[in-house]
């Protein structure tokens, strides 16, 4: 049981050469392999369109690959807003929450489709910057969300969408108000690993299509069914099939949408994890071996590279590829951070590591880099794409001190 890197030791040793670690190596065949897949599996849907969710991999050489394999953004903010509009992004959504008035304005300005998160974003939206053609909103179904018998997510405790009524009172306010063209979004669970969660909320979200239809005249013109397709960050490997995925909602799409009127309706997806969480690795070197009551392997990342770990207690798989048949020690992957959560592995099992060696934590490329802080002043690293030709591009650059300190220049002390 184990994760096979997208990088060879050699590719790896040309790269530490000319880059110092620690730094994010992104797979541009592998992408672009899971955007085609994605697509391949709703090709069924005319309408269909994959807009990533920004916030797991804000980088403008990724966002650009996608671009160029027919996907859109999804945004929450207005930074994001700048960046898809910087990069010619045109097929934009905007799904916010707690929205500041400047943010919607933008949004109408870049022609991104707004998905509302409150019922009462309505009225705000209306008077902040008028209502556009199209309007989708955020479901919250309340109770827990589950899959026969495992629970999946508790929706009730979400902070995000509405509630049902509020959908219903929402779609019948927009239409009297002149709004054309409407949507429905739920995002119900996160990182699911199965096949099923898809399905099962397409079948959800179906239902209460031809419900809105039935209550209120409104045939949605899209239904977006959010990110929360997941990958097993585990050993074990057992990844989602995307194509099953696609399969499991189209079978949904016959059974309820298409007998109620309903078969024009465009499937929208906003991916982010699924779409580049095993494209990228976190490289980093090991600084030093300590020994106490536990071996720890002491490294130049740290949780302000990759939050997962110390946030989540998220697992993530390391490849020590200096001494991969090296005998089997079991130890503590640190970085620096003056914080005892700065932990990659804790009592891992690992080929045995030396000073100097080169180890690849896996599954860093969404919700990695993004969620990056400078805690103890601590650098955000380097970001590299490796092309298609096996070459390596640097796509962004290592922060410096003068970063850290742009900020407070200029300042009297
Ligand atoms: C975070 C987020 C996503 C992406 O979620 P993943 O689990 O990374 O696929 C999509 N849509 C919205 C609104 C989000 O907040």
């Amino acid at each position: 049981m184990t994760k096979t890197p997208f990088v060879t030791e050699a590719q790896l040793t040309n790269i530490t050469t000319q880059f110092p670690t620690p730094f994010h190596l992104y797979d541009e065949k592998g992408i672009r392999e899971t955007a085609r897949a994605v697509n391949a599996a709703f090709a069924w849907n005319p309408g269909f369109k994959e807009y990533f969710a920004v916030k797991a991999t804000p980088t403008p050489a990724i966002l650009k690959i996608l671009q160029e394999e027919g996907c859109g953004v999804d945004c929450a903010t207005d930074t994001e807003l700048v960046m898809a509009e910087r990069l010619g992004f045109k097929d934009i959504c905007f799904t916010s929450n707690v929205t500041k008035a400047s943010e919607y304005i933008l949004a109408r300005k870049v022609n991104a489709i707004i998905n509302l998160d409150a019922y009462e974003h309505i009225a705000f939206l209306e008077e902040v910057a008028g209502l556009p053609e199209t309007v989708s909103l955020r479901y919250n179904p309340g109770g827990v969300f589950s899959l026969g018998t495992d629970i999946m997510d508790h929706p009730e405790e979400s902070k995000f969408g509405m509630t049902k009524e509020q959908l219903i009172q929402g779609y019948k306010d927009l239409q009297a108000k002149g709004v054309q063209k409407f949507g429905l979004h739920a995002f119900l669970a996160s990182n699911t690993v199965t096949n099923d969660y898809y399905p099962t909320l397409a079948g959800q979200l179906f239902e209460l299509a031809v419900e809105i239809k039935t209550l209120t005249g409104v045939e949605l013109d899209f239904i977006d069914l959010s990110g929360g397709i997941g990958v097993d960050y585990s050993p074990e490997n057992k990844q989602n099939d995307i194509a099953v995925i696609g399969a499991g909602v189209h079978a949904k799409f016959d059974e309820i949408l298409v007998p109620n009127g309903l078969g024009a309706v465009k499937i929208y997806t906003e991916l982010g994890r699924f779409m580049l969480a095993p494209h990228g690795h976190l490289v980093t070197k090991v600084l030093h071996i300590k020994e106490t009551y536990r071996r720890y392997v002491g490294v130049d990342a740290t949780a302000a590279n990759l939050m997962r770990p110390a946030f989540y207690g998220a697992y993530h798989h390391i490849t020590n590829i200096s001494n991969p048949h090296g005998p089997v020690e079991v130890v503590d992957v640190t970085g620096s951070l003056c914080e005892n959560n700065d932990k990659f592995a804790k009592n891992r099992a690992l080929p045995q590591v030396r000073v100097g060696d080169t180890l690849i934590i896996h599954d860093a490329g969404a919700h990695g880099f993004s969620m990056g802080y400078n805690y103890n002043g601590r650098l955000r690293s380097a970001e590299i794409l490796l092309q298609e030709d096996g070459s390596p591009r640097l796509i962004r650059r290592a922060e410096t001190m003068d970063d850290y300190f742009a900020t407070i220049t200029g300042f009297d002390f």
